[in-house]
Parts: structure tokens; sequence; C-alpha cells
């Protein structure tokens, strides 16, 4: 069977990356996680002091650094898969409230964007790949054969992310996590380069009330669609 690109894009905490990577299992295709590319950026720019409350992201600096990062992912004995920065594990890190309050400033800047689609881009090369970010089925993969736009209301997303950190033991509160994801939505969509949209071509997915079994239902039933023609 003809291996093909899966782009799915949407909304921070929309249930995307679950759904990816249960897809990505499921069909035997390699599951990159983009978000977690920007993240780690953006943990770099924070440990190397570009990161100011009063100031910003210092840009000029973090340009420069760019080909001193490097963003790998390993997969776990667990079948999970880590993120690897500059070859430590940052995965945990990458998760928490600190990077997710500075990572949407750093993915404005537009070379940060072009260095990690490029890599992005790279890791696709051969099909057979399900990736979800924002920009996926518009910029990075705009050839993609299956495009998924996963939208879910910003209680909904909140929520889900709530219930994840206090999973994970950190603590957080309700409002807080409900701002930040507010506050993402409106900065990656209405960013200049590459924002946060809906390709015209990309199967809308409407997840408030879906099950992950559901969900899964209609994304296989779409990757069937598009590779038996
Ligand atoms: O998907 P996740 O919430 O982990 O992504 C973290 C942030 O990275 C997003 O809020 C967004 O600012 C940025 N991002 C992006 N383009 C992508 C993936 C993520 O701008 N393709």
């Amino acid at each position: 069977m003809k291996k093909i690109t899966i782009a799915i894009d949407g909304f921070s905490s929309s249930g995307k990356s679950t759904m990816a990577k249960q897809l990505a299992k499921e069909i035997g295709y390699v599951y990159v996680d983009s978000g977690a590319m920007y993240r780690a950026a953006t943990l770099y720019a924070m440990r190397h002091g570009m990161t100011n409350t009063d100031t910003g992201v210092d840009t000029e600096a973090l340009i420069e650094a760019l080909p001193q990062i490097d963003i790998s992912f390993v997969r776990t004995p667990e079948e999970t898969q880590h993120t690897i920065l500059n070859g430590e594990d940052v995965e945990k890190e990458i998760r928490g409230m600190e990077v997710s309050s500075w990572v949407s400033p750093v993915a404005v800047i537009p070379e940060v964007r072009r260095y990690l689609v490029k890599l992005q881009q790279q890791y696709g090369k051969d099909k057979g790949i399900v990736m979800d970010g924002r920009d996926i089925g518009t910029t990075v993969f705009p050839d993609a054969e299956m495009k998924v736009f996963v939208n879910a209301s910003p209680e909904i997303r909140a929520k889900r992310r709530y219930d994840e950190l206090i999973e994970k033991g950190t603590p957080s509160d309700f409002e807080s996590v409900l701002a930040n994801i507010k506050e993402r939505d409106h900065i990656d969509s209405t960013r200049k380069e590459s924002p946060l949209r809906k390709a015209d071509d990309a199967f809308v997915l409407d997840n408030d009330h879906l099950t992950r079994e559901e969900q899964m239902q209609v994304l296989i039933k779409l990757f069937r669609e598009k590779t038996h023609g």
C-alpha cells in the first residue's frame, strides 16, 4: 500500500497529539510532535537567559543560537516518545507551565519557524508519517494526502490539560491553565508567519463530544479512503 503524509492541526490541548500518536501506532507510521520541537527550542532559550519577563524573548540571540539547537526523538521501552534536546531527555520539562508560557512568543519568530519547519520536512521526506501541530497542513506539508483540523472549546481543552498536569503531579490551578490556553490560541492564530488556520482541504474533527474510540474510528475511516482511493 502506498504511504501517505498525514497532517493533524488544531488548537492547544485539543487532544490532537494523543490522537496522532494513536493513529500512527495503529497504521505503523512514524509520529512527530512538532509542538515538542517548539517547546524544546523554548527551553533552550530559557536556559540560556534569552527569556525575560520584562523584556520578552531575546530574538537576536536566539536566532544566532539556532544552529546549536539539536532536537530529536527517542522511543522509550514503554513505547512512548521522548524529546531530546542536545542529547538530554527534556520530555518532562518541556511540558511544564513555564515552557508553555514562553513557547508561543518563541514560535512567532520567523527564523525559528523556518529552522524547525525544515527539520520537520526532513522527517517527512519518505512519507509514512503522522505529524501534529498548527501549520502542518498549510506550511510544512501543504501536499499531505490526509489533513485533519481538530476543534474543541477552550474550556474543555483547559479541563483536559488541567487533569493531565494534576495526574503528572504538577500543581496547577484551572483558571491559569484556561488563561494560558486562550492566550496561546490568540498568539497562534494572529501571528504573521504561518498562523494556526485550517487548510482548505482539511477534514474538520470537532471532538468536544467524541470519545477517543469514536475519534479513532473517524480517522481510520478517513485513512482508508485516502489510501484505497
Ligand atoms: O502542540 P503544543 O501545545 O505542544 O505546542 C506548543 C506551542 O508551540 C503552541 O502553542 C504553538 O505556539 C507552537 N507551535 C507552533 N507550530 C506548530 C506546533 C506548535 O507554532 N506546528
